[in-house]
């Protein structure tokens, strides 16, 4: 029975809607990009279905994406014979907001329509862009290896309700019929179509195929005969094809295929890999920081291909947590075909190629730190702070990774972290052995700390450290290039070769006429301090507290508590 009900949409899909369209109006073709995109995605799906079940194809193996338009009807049709959506499936991903990633988005909305706008361009807007375009959108699917009589339609104008009815469908997999606002209708132009579709989906690995065109006698000739297609896209995957033939541009256009970014990449790297264990790497690193990139459940951004085969997105194998912002492609020859992530887990093949893909990543920041350090800067404001989860995780880069973090520090004027270590030891004092750094919950806390009065009049340069990794990070990078690090607020400072006679000498002079005083303090303290000791590490302020070199800092003690801990 043709069943049809309406029903309404999740609240927050109205939100989005609202969002998107006036958002991306400036932007307005990326919703052939976004609709392409699902069509290629539901394709990829049905093949990797298809691998434990080919009756799946139905005796149709030539995977393809139409896009046509009718003119007279002002409507434009993208159909895809990939997998296809059941009744239930449509419910819960076209009528409700499918990705805990959206609702998240949602959730971060702020109500300011210029920062929103800037944060929407961070993940896929997806589906609901057709609407920047449509007054009205259907959607006909059938599931692959469902009866035709299970096909379902949906449609909606996008305020608030859809309607939902099972209908006959012949073919598997969807069709998304835009029925174009009025001032939109230029999109009926069948070469603007095909450079549109030129510019996001000539990497896919597909073909998008549109209505060959007749004219004169020979269109009135082929009048009623079955309209005939032809290929418009290139349909070879970009990473497949030889580096030297392919341009800045259709690399810059592939990363905007696979991250849904607005933005050209910072930076690229494309290998091939022959031997026992051959694959094809193609990774991006991003301008942006994704909005989602402190989730807990963060989605990595490469996929993972078998034999030009779609196995899975979020291949989180692929790359270490640290790195997790690099979106790309891995496409295997010599895992099988059937690998799960359980497979995944512990897999040698794996595990070369995530170390071969890190060396890559670090490479890649090595050359634009040296070429480039404005760039490097911003790369740094976005992502640092991720980065600095990498000495934990990776003990085998730890090296590479500490010459490419950037801190701020008493050398600078302002708090931006560009300070390198490297330029830290070149600048170390005659007789410093230390790299010395003070963890506070802000860079100008940091700053005006009393603790680094002793630093300030002999000229020794200090770290700031003021995120909250921060603590992780000197917990886990005790030492790089043989220097120990040292945190000015701990222990008995130890200032080595630094401190000088004089200073010495005071230190015992005051030990011994002030020891009553000190006495008295420790007694009125109590149990609250360890110890109450004379120090030089003040120059203009009287007193200041200072934990055990063993213990935990202040610092730390405070974040710890901020979470709950
Ligand atoms: P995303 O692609 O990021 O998941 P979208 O809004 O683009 O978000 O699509 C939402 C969901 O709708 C998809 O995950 C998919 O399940 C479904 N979908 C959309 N278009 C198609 C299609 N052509 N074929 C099959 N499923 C589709
Ligand atoms: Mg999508």
């Amino acid at each position: 029975e043709a069943h049809k009900e309406t029903l309404e949409f999740k609240a927050e899909v109205s939100q989005v809607l609202d969002l998107v369209i006036r958002s991306l109006y400036s932007n307005k073709e990326i919703f052939l990009r976004e609709l392409v995109s699902n069509a290629s995605d539901a394709a990829e799906k049905l093949r990797f279905e298809a691998l434990s079940d080919d009756g799946l194809y139905e005796g149709d193996t030539e995977l393809r994406i139409r896009v046509e338009m009718d003119k007279d009807a002002g409507t434009l049709t993208i159909s895809d014979n990939g997998i296809g959506l059941g009744r239930v499936e449509v419910m819960e991903t076209i009528g409700s907001i499918a990705s805990s990633g959206t609702r998240r988005f949602i959730e971060s909305m702020s109500g300011d329509q210029a920062k929103d706008s800037k944060l929407i361009g961070q993940f896929g807007v997806g589906f609901y862009s057709a609407y920047i375009v449509a007054d009205k959108v259907t959607l006909i699917s059938r599931r692959a290896g469902l009866g035709a009589e299970h096909g379902v339609r949906w449609e909606s104008d996008g305020r608030g309700s859809y309607t939902l009815e099972t209908v006959e469908k012949a073919m598997r997999g969807t069709d998304v019929i835009l029925h174009l606002k009025e001032e939109e209708k230029e999109f009926l132009d069948s070469w603007r179509l095909r450079s549109i579709i030129g510019k996001f989906s000539d990497h896919i690995a597909l073909p998008v195929e549109m209505r060959k065109e007749f004219y004169g006698e020979e269109a009135e000739a082929k009048k009623d005969e079955p309209p005939e297609y032809e290929q418009v896209n290139r349909g070879t995957a970009l990473w497949m094809r030889n580096k030297s033939e392919i341009t800045e541009e259709e690399y810059h256009d592939f990363y905007k295929h696979v991250s849904h970014d607005f933005e050209p990449p910072l930076a690229y790297a494309h290998n091939r890999v022959e031997g026992t264990n051959e694959y094809t790497a193609l990774l991006y690193l991003p301008k942006k920081a994704p909005w989602d990139l402190w989730d807990r459940d963060q989605k990595h951004g490469v996929k993972l291909y078998v034999k030009r085969v779609f196995i899975m997105d979020e291949a989180d194998k692929l790359m270490p947590h640290y790195l997790r912002f690099v979106k790309g492609v891995v496409d295997s020859d010599d895992l099988p075909l059937n690998v799960s992530r359980e497979i995944l887990q512990h897999n040698r093949k794996i595990d070369t190629i995530r170390q071969a893909n890190t060396k890559r990543v670090l490479g890649l920041l090595e050359t634009l730190a040296a070429d480039d350090a404005e760039k490097y800067g911003a790369f740094w404001d976005e992502f640092g702070r991720v980065i600095k989860e990498g000495p934990a995780e990776d003990f085998a880069n730890k090296e590479r990774l500490s010459s490419l973090m950037r801190f701020a520090s008493t050398h600078r004027e302002d708090d931006a972290q560009r300070e390198s270590l490297d330029a830290y030891i070149e600048r170390m004092k005659e007789g410093q052995d230390k790299i010395y750094y003070i963890t506070a919950d802000s860079a100008t806390a940091a700053r005006h700390s009393p603790h680094l009065e002793v630093f300030r009049k002999k000229g020794v340069e200090v770290l700031l450290l003021s995120d909250r990794v921060d603590e992780w990070l000197v917990s886990h990078l005790t030492e790089y290039k043989e220097k120990h690090f040292q945190s000015v607020t701990k222990g008995d400072l130890d200032l080595g070769e630094l401190a000088d006679k004089e200073e010495k000498e005071a230190k015992e002079k005051a030990a011994a006429e002030h020891g009553s005083l000190l006495e008295r303090l420790k007694t009125a303290l109590g149990e609250r301090v360890e110890a109450v000791r004379p120090s030089t590490r003040l120059v203009d302020s009287p007193a200041c507290l200072v934990v055990g070199e063993h213990d935990m800092s202040a610092n730390l003690s405070r974040v710890l508590k901020a979470v709950g801990q």
